[in-house]
């Protein structure tokens, strides 16, 4: 069902509100198996991040810390060019600990590829990537993902956290968007 808000806005819904918080079950589950009585901290990747960090540290069943980080991506139109900056660092010393990047997806790669090596180079004791989406069919680089939400098809989403233009952020589902809604920008 499309919410209706935005009904004329969207192509399809690819997640359902109840299918979004199944794979938040999922994911944080296996994160407390893997970091039982480790000191963890959650560093989140804004903006598209906000939505799934949010739901995956209130479903963990553990103590964490967490953090957050925005970095802009240049490149032409949709098209990442792993070129980053920094547009807001971490206020935690990395060094000793144990840290999980949460992302809202990996399309290219570029930037999250970037953002491996620019936090690696901080010491942590252990540095793993949780991403809610990723692309398969788009990733430019070889990257290791521990924990991926869901694999969807290479076509550009909004909801849960993502955005066209700074809209439909607070979407409650995931789904791609009609023609008229890109072409009339
Ligand atoms: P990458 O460097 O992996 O190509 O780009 C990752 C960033 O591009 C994501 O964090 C996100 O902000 C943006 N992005 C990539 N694919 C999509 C998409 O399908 N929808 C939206 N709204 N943003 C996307």
């Amino acid at each position: 069902m499309k919410p209706d808000h935005v009904a004329d806005d969207l192509k399809n819904v690819l997640m359902s509100r109840e299918e979004i918080d199944q794979v938040v079950r999922d994911l944080a589950a296996r994160i407390d198996e893997d970091y039982k009585g480790r000191d963890l901290l959650l560093v989140g990747v804004l903006k598209g991040a906000v939505m799934i960090m949010a739901d995956l540290s209130r479903e963990l069943k553990m103590n964490v810390s967490m953090d957050w980080m925005a970095v802009s991506s240049y490149g032409s139109g949709t098209q990442s060019s792993g070129v980053v900056r920094i547009l807001k660092d971490l206020d935690t010393d990395l060094m000793g600990r144990d840290v999980l990047i949460v992302e809202d997806i990996i399309d290219s790669g570029l930037t999250l590829s970037w953002l491996v090596s620019n936090l690696k180079s901080r010491g942590p004791r252990s540095l793993e990537i949780c991403t809610f989406l990723r692309k398969p069919d788009a990733i430019k680089v070889d990257i290791d993902v521990k924990y991926v939400g869901r694999d969807i098809p290479n076509e550009f989403v909004v909801g849960y956290g993502l955005d066209f233009a700074e809209k439909y952020r607070n979407l409650d589902a995931l789904g791609t968007l009609a023609p008229h809604v890109y072409q009339s920008e």
